[in-house]
Protein backbone atom coordinates (compact mmCIF):
# COMPACT_ATOMS: atom_id res chain seq x y z
CA UNK A 1 0.00 0.00 0.00
CA UNK A 2 1.01 3.34 -0.73
CA UNK A 3 1.32 6.02 1.70
CA UNK A 4 1.01 8.83 -1.16
CA UNK A 5 -1.52 11.29 -0.90
CA UNK A 6 -2.37 11.62 -4.93
CA UNK A 7 -3.78 14.12 -7.22
CA UNK A 8 -6.88 11.97 -7.85
CA UNK A 9 -7.41 9.04 -5.08
CA UNK A 10 -8.10 6.88 -7.51
CA UNK A 11 -4.85 7.59 -9.47
CA UNK A 12 -2.16 4.69 -9.63
CA UNK A 13 0.84 7.18 -11.50
CA UNK A 14 3.64 5.46 -12.86
CA UNK A 15 7.00 5.65 -11.27
CA UNK A 16 9.06 8.57 -13.51
CA UNK A 17 12.35 6.44 -13.13
CA UNK A 18 14.37 8.91 -15.43
CA UNK A 19 14.40 11.89 -17.26
CA UNK A 20 16.28 11.45 -21.40
CA UNK A 21 15.86 14.51 -23.19
CA UNK A 22 12.15 15.55 -23.68
CA UNK A 23 11.10 12.17 -22.38
CA UNK A 24 10.23 10.41 -19.03
CA UNK A 25 10.94 7.05 -18.81
CA UNK A 26 8.54 5.07 -16.24
CA UNK A 27 9.62 1.90 -14.25
CA UNK A 28 8.36 -0.53 -17.44
CA UNK A 29 10.97 1.20 -19.71
CA UNK A 30 7.75 3.29 -21.11
CA UNK A 31 8.55 6.30 -22.65
CA UNK A 32 6.57 9.79 -22.55
CA UNK A 33 7.16 12.49 -24.76
CA UNK A 34 6.49 15.86 -22.04
CA UNK A 35 4.73 18.48 -24.05
CA UNK A 36 3.39 20.27 -21.34
CA UNK A 37 2.84 18.60 -17.56
CA UNK A 38 2.27 21.93 -17.19
CA UNK A 39 4.44 24.08 -18.71
CA UNK A 40 7.19 23.90 -16.63
CA UNK A 41 9.58 21.66 -18.17
CA UNK A 42 10.90 24.21 -20.84
CA UNK A 43 14.53 22.64 -20.59
CA UNK A 44 13.75 18.55 -21.02
CA UNK A 45 15.22 16.16 -18.33
CA UNK A 46 18.48 16.48 -19.02
CA UNK A 47 19.85 19.49 -19.04
CA UNK A 48 24.05 19.28 -17.95
CA UNK A 49 24.54 22.77 -17.26
CA UNK A 50 21.58 23.25 -14.72
CA UNK A 51 22.46 20.34 -13.22
CA UNK A 52 25.64 21.16 -12.69
CA UNK A 53 24.76 24.56 -11.37
CA UNK A 54 23.03 22.73 -8.93
CA UNK A 55 25.23 20.23 -7.54
CA UNK A 56 28.04 23.00 -7.52
CA UNK A 57 25.91 24.86 -5.15
CA UNK A 58 25.48 22.06 -3.09
CA UNK A 59 29.00 21.69 -2.50
CA UNK A 60 29.34 25.18 -1.64
CA UNK A 61 26.15 25.51 0.57
CA UNK A 62 22.76 24.17 0.54
CA UNK A 63 20.64 26.59 1.92
CA UNK A 64 20.72 29.83 4.06
CA UNK A 65 18.11 32.24 5.67
CA UNK A 66 17.46 35.56 4.06
CA UNK A 67 16.49 36.73 7.81
CA UNK A 68 20.90 36.85 7.72
CA UNK A 69 22.28 36.24 4.63
CA UNK A 70 21.73 36.74 0.57
CA UNK A 71 23.67 34.73 -1.48
CA UNK A 72 25.92 34.48 -4.80
CA UNK A 73 23.34 32.33 -6.74
CA UNK A 74 20.21 34.86 -5.46
CA UNK A 75 22.15 38.02 -6.40
CA UNK A 76 23.48 36.82 -9.73
CA UNK A 77 19.83 35.76 -10.54
CA UNK A 78 18.03 38.50 -9.32
CA UNK A 79 21.13 40.66 -11.16
CA UNK A 80 20.13 39.02 -14.49
CA UNK A 81 16.35 39.10 -14.04
CA UNK A 82 16.15 42.75 -13.89
CA UNK A 83 18.91 43.37 -16.71
CA UNK A 84 16.15 41.93 -18.93
CA UNK A 85 12.95 43.05 -17.54
CA UNK A 86 10.74 45.30 -19.25
CA UNK A 87 9.62 48.90 -17.79
CA UNK A 88 10.81 49.96 -14.76
CA UNK A 89 10.58 46.86 -13.02
CA UNK A 90 13.72 47.02 -10.13
CA UNK A 91 13.74 44.48 -7.52
CA UNK A 92 12.96 40.60 -7.70
CA UNK A 93 11.83 38.68 -4.66
CA UNK A 94 12.66 35.16 -4.99
CA UNK A 95 9.52 33.04 -3.82
CA UNK A 96 9.38 28.79 -4.32
CA UNK A 97 6.57 28.84 -6.71
CA UNK A 98 3.92 30.23 -8.66
CA UNK A 99 1.41 30.73 -6.02
CA UNK A 100 3.62 32.42 -3.58
CA UNK A 101 4.84 34.82 -6.36
CA UNK A 102 1.16 35.75 -6.93
CA UNK A 103 0.32 35.80 -3.03
CA UNK A 104 3.24 37.84 -2.29
CA UNK A 105 2.46 40.23 -5.36
CA UNK A 106 -0.89 41.12 -3.99
CA UNK A 107 0.48 41.39 -0.52
CA UNK A 108 3.12 44.15 -1.74
CA UNK A 109 0.59 45.95 -3.75
CA UNK A 110 -1.27 46.52 -1.02
CA UNK A 111 1.08 47.59 1.41
CA UNK A 112 2.80 49.82 -1.15
CA UNK A 113 -0.61 51.90 -1.08
CA UNK A 114 -0.67 51.70 2.37
CA UNK A 115 2.84 52.90 2.72
CA UNK A 116 1.99 56.33 0.71
CA UNK A 117 -1.22 56.98 3.20
CA UNK A 118 -4.05 55.66 0.80
CA UNK A 119 -4.59 52.67 3.39
CA UNK A 120 -8.30 52.42 1.75
CA UNK A 121 -6.86 51.02 -1.45
CA UNK A 122 -7.42 47.16 -0.90
CA UNK A 123 -9.79 45.56 -3.30
CA UNK A 124 -8.07 43.83 -6.29
CA UNK A 125 -9.70 43.45 -9.40
CA UNK A 126 -9.18 40.14 -11.84
CA UNK A 127 -10.82 38.57 -14.55
CA UNK A 128 -12.74 35.32 -14.98
CA UNK A 129 -11.11 32.19 -16.41
CA UNK A 130 -8.01 32.88 -14.76
CA UNK A 131 -6.06 31.21 -12.69
CA UNK A 132 -3.09 32.22 -10.19
CA UNK A 133 -2.28 29.61 -7.85
CA UNK A 134 -4.45 27.54 -5.65
CA UNK A 135 -3.45 29.46 -2.27
CA UNK A 136 -6.18 31.49 -0.27
CA UNK A 137 -5.45 34.69 -1.87
CA UNK A 138 -4.18 33.39 -5.19
CA UNK A 139 -7.55 31.28 -5.89
CA UNK A 140 -9.17 34.44 -4.78
CA UNK A 141 -7.81 36.18 -7.57
CA UNK A 142 -8.65 33.53 -9.73
CA UNK A 143 -11.77 33.50 -12.12
CA UNK A 144 -12.31 29.78 -12.60
CA UNK A 145 -15.23 28.62 -10.75
CA UNK A 146 -14.59 25.56 -10.36
CA UNK A 147 -11.24 25.77 -8.72
CA UNK A 148 -13.07 28.34 -6.27
CA UNK A 149 -16.42 26.60 -5.77
CA UNK A 150 -15.45 23.98 -2.57
CA UNK A 151 -13.21 26.91 -1.04
CA UNK A 152 -15.89 30.19 -1.19
CA UNK A 153 -16.80 30.64 2.01
CA UNK A 154 -12.98 30.53 2.52
CA UNK A 155 -12.01 33.13 -0.62
CA UNK A 156 -11.00 36.96 -0.46
CA UNK A 157 -14.12 38.85 -2.29
CA UNK A 158 -12.62 40.40 -5.11
CA UNK A 159 -13.55 41.22 -8.61
CA UNK A 160 -13.85 39.85 -12.17
CA UNK A 161 -14.42 41.15 -15.23
CA UNK A 162 -14.50 39.36 -18.66
CA UNK A 163 -10.96 38.37 -19.93
CA UNK A 164 -9.71 39.33 -23.61
CA UNK A 165 -11.08 36.10 -25.51
CA UNK A 166 -11.23 37.10 -29.18
CA UNK A 167 -12.62 33.24 -30.07
CA UNK A 168 -15.57 33.64 -28.18
CA UNK A 169 -16.09 37.47 -26.90
CA UNK A 170 -15.80 39.25 -30.87
CA UNK A 171 -19.14 40.52 -31.72
CA UNK A 172 -20.05 40.46 -35.27
CA UNK A 173 -18.51 43.00 -37.45
CA UNK A 174 -16.75 43.88 -34.38
CA UNK A 175 -12.95 44.87 -35.67
CA UNK A 176 -10.63 43.31 -33.10
CA UNK A 177 -8.82 46.30 -31.93
CA UNK A 178 -12.48 47.65 -31.17
CA UNK A 179 -13.19 44.64 -29.05
CA UNK A 180 -9.95 44.92 -27.13
CA UNK A 181 -11.25 47.97 -26.43
CA UNK A 182 -14.70 47.46 -25.14
CA UNK A 183 -12.71 44.07 -22.94
CA UNK A 184 -10.00 47.12 -21.68
CA UNK A 185 -12.89 48.84 -20.75
CA UNK A 186 -14.39 47.28 -18.71
CA UNK A 187 -11.61 47.35 -16.00
CA UNK A 188 -11.82 51.33 -15.79
CA UNK A 189 -16.07 50.67 -15.67
CA UNK A 190 -15.39 48.41 -12.56
CA UNK A 191 -12.46 50.57 -11.18
CA UNK A 192 -15.23 53.00 -11.13
CA UNK A 193 -17.89 51.09 -9.94
CA UNK A 194 -15.32 49.97 -6.38
CA UNK A 195 -14.37 53.41 -6.08
CA UNK A 196 -10.69 54.84 -7.62
CA UNK A 197 -9.46 55.51 -4.03
CA UNK A 198 -10.26 51.74 -2.93
CA UNK A 199 -8.58 49.54 -5.52
CA UNK A 200 -4.87 48.23 -4.83
CA UNK A 201 -4.40 46.32 -8.29
CA UNK A 202 -5.65 44.86 -11.21
CA UNK A 203 -4.49 41.32 -11.73
CA UNK A 204 -4.05 39.78 -15.33
CA UNK A 205 -2.02 36.93 -17.16
CA UNK A 206 -0.71 37.81 -20.75
CA UNK A 207 -1.71 34.65 -22.34
CA UNK A 208 -3.84 32.96 -20.60
CA UNK A 209 -2.85 29.40 -19.44
CA UNK A 210 -4.43 26.97 -17.71
CA UNK A 211 -7.94 27.84 -17.80
CA UNK A 212 -8.54 28.77 -21.22
CA UNK A 213 -5.16 27.37 -23.24
CA UNK A 214 -2.92 29.88 -24.60
CA UNK A 215 -5.46 32.44 -25.00
CA UNK A 216 -3.37 35.76 -26.17
CA UNK A 217 -4.95 39.49 -25.91
CA UNK A 218 -5.79 41.13 -29.16
CA UNK A 219 -3.38 44.27 -30.15
CA UNK A 220 -4.02 47.00 -28.11
CA UNK A 221 -5.86 45.20 -24.98
CA UNK A 222 -2.74 45.46 -22.68
CA UNK A 223 -1.83 48.99 -23.28
CA UNK A 224 -5.82 50.38 -22.95
CA UNK A 225 -5.27 48.07 -19.61
CA UNK A 226 -2.10 50.31 -18.77
CA UNK A 227 -3.54 53.41 -19.52
CA UNK A 228 -6.53 52.76 -17.52
CA UNK A 229 -4.12 51.37 -14.31
CA UNK A 230 -2.09 54.90 -14.79
CA UNK A 231 -4.96 56.94 -14.72
CA UNK A 232 -6.63 55.95 -11.52
CA UNK A 233 -3.32 54.57 -9.51
CA UNK A 234 -4.17 50.88 -9.90
CA UNK A 235 -1.20 48.82 -10.13
CA UNK A 236 -0.38 46.32 -13.01
CA UNK A 237 0.09 42.86 -11.52
CA UNK A 238 0.88 40.81 -14.61
CA UNK A 239 1.09 36.92 -13.73
CA UNK A 240 3.45 35.39 -16.19
CA UNK A 241 3.66 32.47 -13.65
CA UNK A 242 2.90 29.96 -16.84
CA UNK A 243 3.42 32.27 -19.88
CA UNK A 244 7.01 33.27 -18.92
CA UNK A 245 10.54 32.93 -19.11
CA UNK A 246 10.56 32.60 -22.84
CA UNK A 247 7.58 30.04 -23.00
CA UNK A 248 6.05 32.55 -25.70
CA UNK A 249 8.96 33.40 -27.32
CA UNK A 250 9.60 36.69 -25.52
CA UNK A 251 11.43 36.17 -22.08
CA UNK A 252 9.00 38.32 -20.48
CA UNK A 253 5.35 37.84 -22.17
CA UNK A 254 4.21 41.23 -21.60
CA UNK A 255 6.83 41.86 -24.21
CA UNK A 256 4.46 41.32 -27.05
CA UNK A 257 2.01 43.54 -25.77
CA UNK A 258 4.53 46.46 -25.56
CA UNK A 259 4.08 46.91 -21.96
CA UNK A 260 5.09 46.53 -18.25
CA UNK A 261 3.69 46.11 -15.37
CA UNK A 262 4.45 47.37 -11.97
CA UNK A 263 4.94 43.87 -10.59
CA UNK A 264 5.34 40.94 -12.67
CA UNK A 265 5.15 37.11 -11.25
CA UNK A 266 6.99 34.19 -12.94
CA UNK A 267 7.57 30.65 -11.47
CA UNK A 268 7.38 27.24 -13.66
CA UNK A 269 9.87 27.78 -16.65
CA UNK A 270 12.15 29.59 -13.95
CA UNK A 271 13.58 26.32 -12.21
CA UNK A 272 12.27 24.76 -15.62
CA UNK A 273 11.24 21.66 -13.18
CA UNK A 274 15.22 20.83 -11.94
CA UNK A 275 14.42 23.20 -8.44
CA UNK A 276 11.10 24.83 -7.26
CA UNK A 277 11.30 28.85 -7.53
CA UNK A 278 9.82 31.93 -8.56
CA UNK A 279 9.67 35.19 -7.90
CA UNK A 280 8.01 38.61 -7.85
CA UNK A 281 9.12 41.41 -9.47
CA UNK A 282 8.29 44.95 -8.86
CA UNK A 283 9.39 48.70 -9.98
CA UNK A 284 12.15 50.86 -8.42
CA UNK A 285 9.12 52.97 -7.01
CA UNK A 286 7.34 50.50 -5.92
CA UNK A 287 10.65 49.31 -3.85
CA UNK A 288 11.60 52.72 -2.73
CA UNK A 289 8.29 53.34 -1.48
CA UNK A 290 8.58 50.23 1.10
CA UNK A 291 12.52 51.32 1.59
CA UNK A 292 11.45 54.84 2.50
CA UNK A 293 8.56 53.81 4.93
CA UNK A 294 8.37 51.00 7.28
CA UNK A 295 11.43 49.26 5.07
CA UNK A 296 9.94 46.15 5.54
CA UNK A 297 7.90 43.64 3.38
CA UNK A 298 5.78 42.41 5.93
CA UNK A 299 5.51 38.91 3.67
CA UNK A 300 8.58 36.08 3.96
CA UNK A 301 8.53 32.10 3.60
CA UNK A 302 11.45 29.85 5.19
CA UNK A 303 12.80 29.24 1.29
CA UNK A 304 12.65 32.71 0.04
CA UNK A 305 15.93 33.38 -1.82
CA UNK A 306 17.03 29.93 -1.32
CA UNK A 307 20.66 29.70 -2.96
CA UNK A 308 20.07 26.13 -4.84
CA UNK A 309 16.87 27.12 -6.20
CA UNK A 310 18.66 30.60 -7.12
CA UNK A 311 21.22 28.25 -8.87
CA UNK A 312 18.93 26.55 -10.59
CA UNK A 313 16.78 29.90 -11.88
CA UNK A 314 20.38 31.24 -13.47
CA UNK A 315 21.86 28.46 -15.00
CA UNK A 316 17.93 28.43 -16.73
CA UNK A 317 18.46 32.26 -17.61
CA UNK A 318 21.15 31.19 -18.98
CA UNK A 319 20.84 28.30 -21.33
CA UNK A 320 17.83 31.51 -22.48
CA UNK A 321 19.11 33.53 -23.23
CA UNK A 322 23.09 32.59 -23.78
CA UNK A 323 22.53 29.62 -25.52
CA UNK A 324 20.02 30.89 -28.35
CA UNK A 325 16.88 28.86 -26.59
CA UNK A 326 14.72 32.21 -26.76
CA UNK A 327 15.21 32.28 -30.69
CA UNK A 328 14.60 28.27 -30.97
CA UNK A 329 11.36 28.51 -28.56
CA UNK A 330 10.40 30.97 -31.61
CA UNK A 331 11.70 28.92 -34.39
CA UNK A 332 10.17 25.77 -33.32
CA UNK A 333 7.05 27.85 -31.91
CA UNK A 334 6.05 28.55 -35.53
CA UNK A 335 6.67 24.89 -36.95
CA UNK A 336 4.18 23.81 -34.52
CA UNK A 337 1.95 26.07 -34.88
CA UNK A 338 2.03 25.56 -39.08
CA UNK A 339 1.79 21.51 -38.12
CA UNK A 340 -1.61 21.83 -36.11
CA UNK A 341 -2.65 24.23 -38.34
CA UNK A 342 -1.93 21.56 -41.36
CA UNK A 343 -3.77 18.54 -38.86
CA UNK A 344 -6.57 20.10 -37.40
CA UNK A 345 -7.55 23.41 -39.24
CA UNK A 346 -10.46 21.65 -40.70
CA UNK A 347 -10.90 19.23 -38.15
CA UNK A 348 -14.64 19.91 -37.60
CA UNK A 349 -14.31 19.47 -33.65
CA UNK A 350 -11.11 22.43 -33.76
CA UNK A 351 -12.88 25.50 -32.86
CA UNK A 352 -9.80 27.74 -32.48
CA UNK A 353 -5.95 27.32 -32.45
CA UNK A 354 -4.04 29.83 -30.59
CA UNK A 355 -1.08 30.34 -28.68
CA UNK A 356 2.41 31.92 -29.03
CA UNK A 357 6.01 30.73 -29.29
CA UNK A 358 6.03 26.95 -27.63
CA UNK A 359 2.71 27.77 -25.77
CA UNK A 360 -0.06 26.49 -28.17
CA UNK A 361 -3.78 26.08 -27.06
CA UNK A 362 -6.40 23.99 -29.37
CA UNK A 363 -10.20 24.47 -28.44
CA UNK A 364 -12.64 21.56 -28.75
CA UNK A 365 -16.29 21.70 -29.73
CA UNK A 366 -18.96 20.08 -30.73
CA UNK A 367 -19.72 22.00 -33.66
CA UNK A 368 -17.39 24.39 -35.34
CA UNK A 369 -20.35 26.63 -37.42
CA UNK A 370 -22.21 27.59 -33.56
CA UNK A 371 -18.89 26.80 -31.83
CA UNK A 372 -21.17 24.85 -29.31
CA UNK A 373 -18.98 23.02 -26.81
CA UNK A 374 -19.43 19.42 -25.87
CA UNK A 375 -21.80 18.19 -23.26
CA UNK A 376 -19.38 18.76 -20.22
CA UNK A 377 -21.04 15.33 -18.79
CA UNK A 378 -18.78 14.03 -21.80
CA UNK A 379 -15.67 15.07 -20.13
CA UNK A 380 -13.68 15.12 -23.28
CA UNK A 381 -10.71 16.86 -22.11
CA UNK A 382 -10.26 14.15 -19.80
CA UNK A 383 -10.96 11.72 -22.25
CA UNK A 384 -8.21 13.43 -24.43
CA UNK A 385 -5.32 13.57 -21.54
CA UNK A 386 -6.27 9.70 -20.50
CA UNK A 387 -5.40 8.36 -24.14
CA UNK A 388 -2.71 10.97 -24.76
CA UNK A 389 -1.09 9.53 -21.89
CA UNK A 390 -1.71 6.21 -22.78
CA UNK A 391 -0.27 6.90 -25.95
CA UNK A 392 3.08 8.22 -24.35
CA UNK A 393 1.87 12.21 -24.22
CA UNK A 394 1.68 14.30 -21.52
CA UNK A 395 -0.42 17.51 -22.25
CA UNK A 396 -2.78 19.28 -20.77
CA UNK A 397 -6.14 19.13 -21.22
CA UNK A 398 -9.07 20.81 -19.03
CA UNK A 399 -12.38 22.02 -19.25
CA UNK A 400 -15.02 24.18 -17.51
CA UNK A 401 -14.07 27.28 -18.79
CA UNK A 402 -17.02 28.61 -20.11
CA UNK A 403 -19.38 29.50 -17.27
CA UNK A 404 -17.30 27.18 -15.17
CA UNK A 405 -19.24 23.94 -16.59
CA UNK A 406 -18.75 23.85 -20.33
CA UNK A 407 -15.53 24.26 -22.77
CA UNK A 408 -12.89 21.69 -23.73
CA UNK A 409 -9.34 23.29 -24.43
CA UNK A 410 -5.65 21.38 -24.83
CA UNK A 411 -2.44 23.18 -24.02
CA UNK A 412 0.55 22.17 -25.50
CA UNK A 413 3.64 23.26 -24.22
CA UNK A 414 6.70 20.96 -25.09
CA UNK A 415 10.55 21.75 -24.12
CA UNK A 416 12.39 24.57 -26.25
CA UNK A 417 15.03 21.41 -27.04
CA UNK A 418 12.51 20.23 -29.35
CA UNK A 419 13.26 18.84 -32.75
CA UNK A 420 11.50 18.80 -36.20
CA UNK A 421 10.84 15.20 -35.50
CA UNK A 422 9.00 16.01 -32.35
CA UNK A 423 6.53 18.19 -33.51
CA UNK A 424 5.38 15.51 -35.84
CA UNK A 425 5.43 13.06 -32.73
CA UNK A 426 3.36 15.28 -30.67
CA UNK A 427 0.89 16.30 -33.90
CA UNK A 428 0.27 12.48 -34.59
CA UNK A 429 0.04 11.55 -31.22
CA UNK A 430 -2.67 14.37 -30.55
CA UNK A 431 -4.47 13.40 -33.21
CA UNK A 432 -4.77 9.96 -32.53
CA UNK A 433 -5.87 10.80 -28.91
CA UNK A 434 -8.74 12.70 -29.91
CA UNK A 435 -10.16 10.19 -32.17
CA UNK A 436 -9.83 8.04 -29.49
CA UNK A 437 -11.60 10.07 -26.97
CA UNK A 438 -14.13 11.28 -29.41
CA UNK A 439 -14.40 8.30 -30.75
CA UNK A 440 -15.06 6.54 -27.47
CA UNK A 441 -17.86 9.01 -26.84
CA UNK A 442 -19.71 7.25 -30.44
N1 LIG B 1 -0.32 31.54 -11.99
C1 LIG B 1 -0.51 30.92 -13.16
C2 LIG B 1 -0.80 31.72 -14.39
C3 LIG B 1 -0.40 29.53 -13.24
O1 LIG B 1 -0.61 28.91 -14.41
C4 LIG B 1 -0.11 28.80 -12.07
C5 LIG B 1 -0.02 27.33 -12.11
O2 LIG B 1 -0.44 26.68 -13.02
C6 LIG B 1 0.08 29.49 -10.87
C7 LIG B 1 -0.02 30.87 -10.86
C8 LIG B 1 0.40 28.76 -9.60
O3 LIG B 1 1.70 28.29 -9.66
P1 LIG B 1 2.18 27.10 -8.69
O4 LIG B 1 1.45 25.90 -9.13
O5 LIG B 1 3.66 27.04 -8.92
O6 LIG B 1 1.85 27.52 -7.31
Amino acid sequence: MSHIFPRHTAMRPPRAKKGDGCYIVDETGKRYFDAGGAAIDCLGHSDEKVTKAIKDQLDKIAFAHTGFFTSDSAEALADRLAEFAPGDLDRVYLVSGGSEATEAAIKLARQYHLERGEGKRARIIARLQSYHGNTLGALSAGGNMWRREPFGPLLVEMSHIDPCYAYRGQRDGESLEDYGLRVANALEAEILKQGPDTVAAFIAEPVVGATMGAVTAVPGYFKRIREICDKYGVLLILDEVMCGMGRTGYLYACEADGIAPDILCIAKGLGAGYQPIGAMLCTKQIYETIEEGTGFFQHGHSYIGHPTAAAAGGAVLSRLVDDGLLERCREMGGKLETALQERFGQNPHVGDLRGRGLFRGIELVADRETKEPFDPSLKINAAIKKAAFARGLMCYPFGGTIDGKRGDHILVAPPFIIEDSHVDEIVDTLDGAIKDALGAQG
